[in-house]
């Protein structure tokens, strides 16, 4: 199967998915990583456009780390919109990608571009599929034949704007491939950097162990990745993540 992880920045798949899209790619599925932001607000003391190469690149790395692509809209930090134009690169992106299965951002996670991101994503798991939404690319890749299946990946920290845990249907174990996950993670060496110079400790890494142990313990495994599936009409219902995970006969 085709997999696509599509978030807000370079650095959030590794946060909240990478593990389970390891496991996949170790079952033989092919995984596609995107982005909808291109990184500029992650500096200091660089300029957006900079920065934004710079984690192009970074994200690129860690993409081939686990033999995956990347892709980006290309849409700066903080200005994500929910409007037309937008919509039109997302599902051009979904159709060049013709994904079976995509990741997104949960609803209400905490950033507006975090939310702005899983309902562009949501969006164009539906209108890559009509012929007659055009997306005005110069060379418009094939509409996808069918909905894919949509699964959240969930809220930072797991939690709503209001505090309370977010409701999680699947927790995948991703103990076993812990260290690559922190190794993609480590791939955006400009966040590590500029985190460990504000508070002198790893807190990159620390963060990303604290939350998938936080995972982990609904699950009693060391770390975990916590998902809710998307079920609204005309979507997928059945349960592929937990087919495709299941433990070899
Ligand atoms: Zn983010």
């Amino acid at each position: 199967m085709k997999i696509l992880a599509l978030a807000a920045h370079p650095d959030d798949i590794e946060f909240q998915c990478a593990g389970t899209l390891i496991l996949l790619k170790e079952r033989g599925h092919e995984i596609a990583l995107a982005t909808i932001n291109n990184g500029s607000c992650g500096s200091a003391t660089l300029p957006p456009d900079e920065i934004a190469r710079i984690r192009a690149d970074e994200a690129r790395r860690a993409a081939e780390l686990i033999g995956a692509t990347f892709d980006c809209v290309g849409i700066p930090d903080l200005e994500s919109v929910f409007d037309n134009p937008t919509r039109r690169k997302v599902a051009e992106l979904m159709r060049r990608t013709q994904p079976d299965i995509v990741f997104t951002h949960f609803p209400g996670d905490y950033m507006p571009d975090h939310e702005i991101a899983g309902l562009l994503a949501r969006d164009a798991t539906f209108t890559a599929t009509l012929g007659n939404y055009p997306t005005g690319a110069p060379h418009p890749a094939p509409i996808i034949k069918r909905i894919p299946y949509l699964y959240y990946f969930s809220t930072t920290e797991g939690v709503d704007h209001f505090g309370q845990d977010v409701l999680l249907d699947i927790i995948v174990d991703v103990s076993s491939v812990m260290d690559k996950k922190a190794a993609m993670l480590c791939c955006h060496a400009s966040q590590r950097e500029w985190l460990r110079h504000e508070h002198g400790i790893d807190e990159y890494v620390e963060f990303l162990k604290r939350q998938s142990a936080r995972f982990g313990a609904r699950r009693r495994c060391a770390f975990g990745e916590g998902f809710r599936q998307h079920r609204g009409h005309a979507y997928p219902h059945d349960n592929i993540l937990e087919k495709l995970l299941a433990p070899k006969e």
